[in-house]
């Protein structure tokens, strides 16, 4: 398959990723086929990029006849459904392997064979993922920034088996959309996580050990390291089950105790404060988004 060949890209997972990659898809002009768990959550998933959008129209910086356009190019499915149609399907559910690996058996029973099985996990082995498959070579790791929209890189990750043409195939995909291409091995956290998690992690501590308050860590990091987000607001924006997950993939797999996650981060999830998706992290979030105050004191 050439890149040019791709016209239907099928994503799997309507959350904050998977939702940012289907309005990118279509607003270069793809056909996106956006499932998850149920047709209702792939639906949600589709009004919300509607509503960004709407957002986007009001404040002039986009037309509402191509916004239109745009999300009739978005077809909300059940998970399973449509996926023969898809030229390259993006996995982009849960961080948790065993939600992967039971997607990957069943997005590889029902694609085209020559399609390509593209993962935007944060830390799973894609190698381990592309075993689940009878296509192992057709399988990388596309690894979107949040926000979609507004990050410029895509981080591939090229499993044991994943062959040189999908490789290729993927990046020039990533630069269609509009994406500056990093590559790295298929190591736990890769390039981008395996700098990010220990950080956001430390910070955690930091807030654990009453270094200083949630507003200290975050702005020492946005005025002392020029960051645009502190490391607890990032976290929340990630989400912490997420974060914590990940966290945990680089401990285990490393074997490294330098990797432990705080204690603190593990109670929050626990508590299921995962962040802003569900309006409570570190700090709470109105519905708007707007960060409204921390969300526990000491
Ligand atoms: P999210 O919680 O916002 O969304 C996950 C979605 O997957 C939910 O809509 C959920 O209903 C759906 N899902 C769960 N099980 C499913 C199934 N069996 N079939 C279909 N859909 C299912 O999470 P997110 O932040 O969008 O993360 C999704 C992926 O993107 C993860 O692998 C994560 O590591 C990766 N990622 C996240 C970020 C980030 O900053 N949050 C950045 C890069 C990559």
């Amino acid at each position: 398959m050439k890149s040019s060949d791709i016209k239907t890209i099928a994503v799997i997972g309507a959350g904050q990723m998977g939702g940012g990659i289907a309005q990118v898809a279509a607003t270069k002009g793809y056909s996106v086929v956006l499932s998850d768990a149920s047709v209702d959550l792939a639906r949600k998933g589709k009004d919300k990029i509607a509503k960004v959008l709407a957002k986007l129209v009001d404040k002039g910086k986009a037309k509402a006849d191509e916004v239109e356009a745009l999300l009739g190019r978005i077809a909300p499915h059940a998970m399973g459904e449509a996926l023969d149609g898809a030229d390259v399907v993006v996995e982009a559910a849960t961080e948790n392997l065993d939600v992967k690996v039971a997607l990957f058996k069943a997005a590889d029973a029902k694609m085209r064979p020559d399609a390509i099985l593209a993962s935007n996990t944060s830390s799973i082995s894609i190698t381990r993922l592309a075993g689940q498959t009878s296509r192992p070579d057709r399988v990388i790791g596309m690894h979107f920034m949040n926000p979609v929209a507004l990050m410029k890189l895509v981080e591939l990750v090229r499993g044991v088996q994943t062959s040189d043409e999908t490789y290729g195939v993927i990046k020039e995909l990533s630069e269609a959309l509009g994406k500056t291409v990093i590559t790295s091995k298929d190591q736990p956290g890769f390039v981008v996580n395996r700098m990010l998690v220990p950080f956001l992690n430390e910070a955690c501590f930091a807030l654990q050990e009453g270094l200083g308050t949630p507003e200290d860590i975050d702005q020492g990091a946005r005025l002392g390291l020029n960051h645009p987000m502190g490391p607890l607001e990032l976290a929340d924006l990630i989400g912490l089950d997420t974060l914590l997950f990940i966290a945990e993939v680089l401990h285990r797999e490393f074997g490294d105790d330098k990797y432990r996650p705080a204690t603190l981060l593990r109670n929050l999830v626990a508590a299921g404060w995962y962040g802003r998706k569900v309006g409570r992290g570190f700090y709470v979030y109105d519905d708007k988004g707007q960060k409204v105050g921390r969300a526990f004191e000491r």
